[in-house]
């Protein structure tokens, strides 16, 4: 892998190659072809990643196989434990050049990546750390006999294939990383081919915090053939799959020949819900922040804005004020709040959408096309866009966008909003906005979406569980109950009559 040398310097992780990690070591594709890596602030290629094959995911699989089935089976959870907190210190200690890796990859600002991602990304592997230790089954009473005993166990469920996608790489890879080493799992990871640079990066600190090879391998490569090959292998056993809805529908089909247990993690069209009685100069930014934030490349962002009435102009003229000071710029600067898109692709699908709403009659009250000025027009820069006007039925109100564009949707009431909040195929995340706490307890009940945030948007942690209902995908990330996907169920009967 090459970096430009003041990146590397920042770095300072050993010089990843274009390789795979398979077995705890570093080894060419099978397919001896490479992808580019393009920094999409700037339009440059950065560095190179190994193109793998349905071979290399065998390798990689069987190299899980065997380390699910050595010593790492054995090992005690507080052993697992140890390892896991030396990695979150490592993670820490390298956490500027991972971060840095991210930004140049795919052109999530510094700043960003430095304020709650951080605390999020180490807290994680640290909250899963604990739960290494806190795994257990549950006694159970019997009638059958007083001499007969029942209990269950909570066993690893194998080798998992964990996908993820190129919006908040390094962030997505500890996530599924963490869990895996807390329930005694193994894996193949395969990050997205637009940002796996970060991926790679942590291979060589799972290592020098004490991970045995085979437990974590890294196959970099296109997903309908790396992704699409982990799906269907027989001898993975759960797929942790984040991205889009028709990949995630792909991967449901191609599980069915072993059965594996599937998660899925997917997009959404969340509604962000704004009452005139809410405090609007906090409203304000957290509507446009939950849309912007990452230039609008967040699965739960607030992309269908509904404003009561009575305050509708006012307040989506503030909100276009406050999208106009964001500064939008290069990823690694300072000052930048929002940056690029990440590829050109993204770009173009983002544009073809604001291009569909004005043909749709919707009105672009900010934003509305390419950053083209100076040193900007070599990379991928949409500005913050507000359309104003938008009908429920159009389809920027309906389809999920992914960029840093936003329906603004007036309502008059609550029961009003509540069906047509609803009224999508997606259920990942929800805001509301108001000082009434009648509204807030109706609508945290009746809003069909995995997180329902109150005066605030986005917030995540591991400690609370995250994901969808409906076609946002099922299972959990995060919380309690999300090591239940990484564990099978064993039910013991003992006889000592
Ligand atoms: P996006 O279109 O936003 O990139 P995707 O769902 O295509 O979202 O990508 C998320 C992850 O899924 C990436 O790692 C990608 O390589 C992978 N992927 C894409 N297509 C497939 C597929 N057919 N099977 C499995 N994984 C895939
Ligand atoms: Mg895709």
């Amino acid at each position: 892998m090459q970096l430009p040398a003041d990146s590397l310097a920042r770095r300072r992780l050993g010089p990843a190659p274009n390789q795979l990690f398979i077995d705890g070591q570093w080894v060419d594709s099978r397919s001896g072809k490479q992808l580019d890596c393009v920094n999409p602030s700037t339009g440059e290629v950065i560095a190179r990643i190994a193109a793998g094959n349905v071979q290399d995911v065998g390798l990689a699989v069987a190299a899980a196989r065997r380390a699910f089935e050595g010593p790492w089976r054995q090992m005690l959870p507080h052993d697992r434990q140890a390892i896991m907190l030396r990695f979150a210190d490592l993670v820490d200690r390298h956490y500027d050049a991972l971060a840095t890796l991210d930004a140049m990859d795919m052109g999530a600002p510094l700043a960003r990546l430095q304020g709650g991602s951080r605390q999020r990304a180490l807290g994680g592997v640290r909250f899963y750390a604990g739960l290494a230790t806190a795994i257990g089954g549950q006694t159970i009473a019997n009638s059958v006999s007083r001499a007969m005993a029942s209990y269950t166990l909570r066993e690893p469920v194998g080798v998992v294939g964990a996908i993820i996608p190129w919006n908040a790489p390094l962030g997505s890879a500890l996530c599924k990383i963490a869990p895996v080493l807390a329930t005694g799992c193994t894996m193949v990871l395969k990050p997205a081919e637009q940002a796996s640079l970060s991926s790679l990066a942590l291979a060589e600190l799972l290592a020098e915090a004490g991970v045995p090879p085979g437990v974590v391998n890294i196959v970099t490569g296109l997903g309908d053939t790396v992704g699409a090959a982990l799906a269907h292998h027989p001898g993975v056993d759960k797929i942790a799959f984040t991205g889009s809805g028709p990949v995630g529908q792909s991967i449901v089909r191609a599980s069915a020949g072993n059965l594996k247990r599937v998660t899925l993690e997917l997009g959404g069209k969340s509604p962000n819900i704004v009452f005139a009685d809410a405090d609007l100069d906090a409203a304000v930014p957290g509507a446009a922040m939950a849309i912007f934030g990452n230039s609008g490349q967040v699965c739960a962002a607030g992309s269908r804005l509904f404003v009561e009435r009575k305050i509708y102009r006012e307040f989506v003229l503030r909100v276009v004020a406050y999208a106009n000071q964001l500064k939008v710029g290069d990823s690694l600067d300072a000052d930048t709040v929002l940056g690029p898109l990440v590829s050109r692709e993204q770009m173009e699908r983002v544009l073809g959408y604001i291009d569909i709403g004005r043909q749709e009659g919707a009105r672009a009250l900010s934003g509305g096309q390419r950053l083209v000025e100076g040193k900007l027009a070599s990379g991928y820069f949409v500005p913050p866009t507000v359309f104003g006007d938008v009908d429920d039925g159009m389809r920027i109100a309906r389809e999920e966008i992914f960029g840093p564009v936003v329906c603004a949707i007036p309502f008059d009431t609550i029961d009003e909003v509540e069906q047509r909040a609803n009224a999508t195929p997606y259920g990942l995340g929800s805001g509301v906005w108001t000082r009434d706490i009648h509204k807030v307890q109706r609508l945290t009940r009746s809003l069909r979406a995995g997180s329902v945030w109150v005066n605030c948007y986005s917030v995540v942690e591991a400690s609370v569980p995250y994901g969808g209902y409906r076609m946002s995908g099922y299972g959990r990330e995060g919380g309690l109950q999300s090591l239940d996907a990484y564990l099978e169920t064993k039910a013991v009967w003992v006889n000592a009559g």
